[in-house]
């Protein structure tokens, strides 16, 4: 069965939630839910735990705090933003980028623990060096699901 973007995307957006600001929950050890919020206004978040695993695995090795400069984007928002994948994985809660902290002298102790990261995930990652941030992204799902 092929699943396209597009309904990939529907799936993840009838998945979202809508949170407030002040939400306090935590999506992971060191990250709030409200970190991975898309940033239109819709207050919608969804976001898959590989891609929490990746975020994790990150921030033990930097071993400083990170910031999600994006995570969750809604279709619309994603279309409104220029310079964006067209079928982003953004939109499927499978990515995030991840802000390098300006006190790390080294970054690519960054990119190393984000090259170790995807690997187990089966995921990607960019180097964003102009705005300093690495882009990490996963497969919506295991990849040996069975439908
Ligand atoms: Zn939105
Ligand atoms: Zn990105």
């Amino acid at each position: 069965m092929i699943t396209t973007w597009q309904q990939q995307a529907a799936t993840a957006g009838a998945l979202a939630q809508k949170i407030r600001d002040d939400d306090a929950r935590m999506a992971s050890e060191h990250f709030r839910l409200t970190e991975f919020k898309c940033k239109c206004g819709c207050s919608k978040v969804y976001v898959v735990p590989q891609l929490l695993e990746i975020v994790e695995a990150v921030r033990k090795a930097v071993k400083l705090p990170l910031t999600i400069s994006s995570g969750y984007r809604c279709v619309a928002h994603n279309d409104a933003m220029p310079g964006t994948a067209e079928q982003s994985k953004h939109c499927l809660g499978c990515a995030a980028d991840i802000g390098i902290p300006s006190n790390l002298l080294n970054a690519a102790v960054m990119l190393e623990a984000a090259e170790i990261a995807v690997t187990a995930v089966h995921g990607g990652w960019h180097y964003y060096a102009a705005q300093r941030f690495i882009h990490v992204d996963c497969w919506p799902w295991p990849k040996d699901r069975r439908w």
